[in-house]
């Protein structure tokens, strides 16, 4: 094999949602990064949709990493390029401003989850990410159920929210 040659200003060892920040920002502010991946690039139509092709082409250790402990639990990972943003399911959750106190308060983070910053990124995500409540014509059968167990109950509840603005529910 080749050697690659190559130089930038940064260096990012995966890119996953961390990586990919990352790279976003600092080339954002003029730097330029060299992205660096383990993984393979996946591309949609040549994705396996059987299990063991599936977790063979994107998860770590073909997903049979665990936790150590008195009660070991299945640890997921992805291991390709988005890292787990490849594999996961788009939810997109606000902190809540419960926890964003909690935090402040027992670790000290205070500017780092400021209120109106946490806010405005939240806001700024949400724009670029194209998060949306999932509608109606992309729900499964739980969640129709979910849907009418709630009004017949008279609970709020809501679509979750997902960067999934164009899916056209194909569960790829
Ligand atoms: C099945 C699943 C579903 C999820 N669903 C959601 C969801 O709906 N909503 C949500 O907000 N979060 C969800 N998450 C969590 C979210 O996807 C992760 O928290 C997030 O993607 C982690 O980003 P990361 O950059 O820290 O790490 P990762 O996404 O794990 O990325 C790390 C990357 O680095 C690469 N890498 C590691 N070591 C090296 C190396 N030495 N050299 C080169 N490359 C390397 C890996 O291959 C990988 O691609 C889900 C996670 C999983 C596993």
């Amino acid at each position: 094999m080749n050697a690659l040659e190559d130089e930038a200003d940064f260096v990012i060892v995966g890119t996953g949602a961390g990586g990919a920040t990352a790279a976003r920002v600092l080339s954002a502010a003029g730097h330029s990064v060299v992205m660096l991946e383990e993984g393979a690039r996946l591309v949609t139509a040549d994705r396996p949709r059987d299990l063991l092709g599936a977790m063979a082409q994107a998860f770590r250790d073909m997903g049979t990493n665990a936790t150590e402990g008195a009660s070991p639990l299945p640890l997921l990972q992805a291991r390709c390029v988005g890292g787990a943003t490849a594999i996961n399911s788009g939810i997109i959750w606000r902190l809540p401003d419960d926890v964003r106190r909690d935090w402040s308060e027992r670790f000290g983070l205070g500017e780092l989850v400021d209120e109106r910053r946490l806010s405005e990124a939240f806001d700024a995500i949400e724009r670029e990410l194209e998060i949306t409540d999932t509608t109606p014509a992309l729900w499964g059968g739980n969640a129709a159920l979910m849907a009418r167990g709630a009004e017949a109950l008279g609970l709020p509840g809501k679509a979750i929210a997902r960067n999934a603005t164009r899916c056209k529910g194909a569960a790829q």
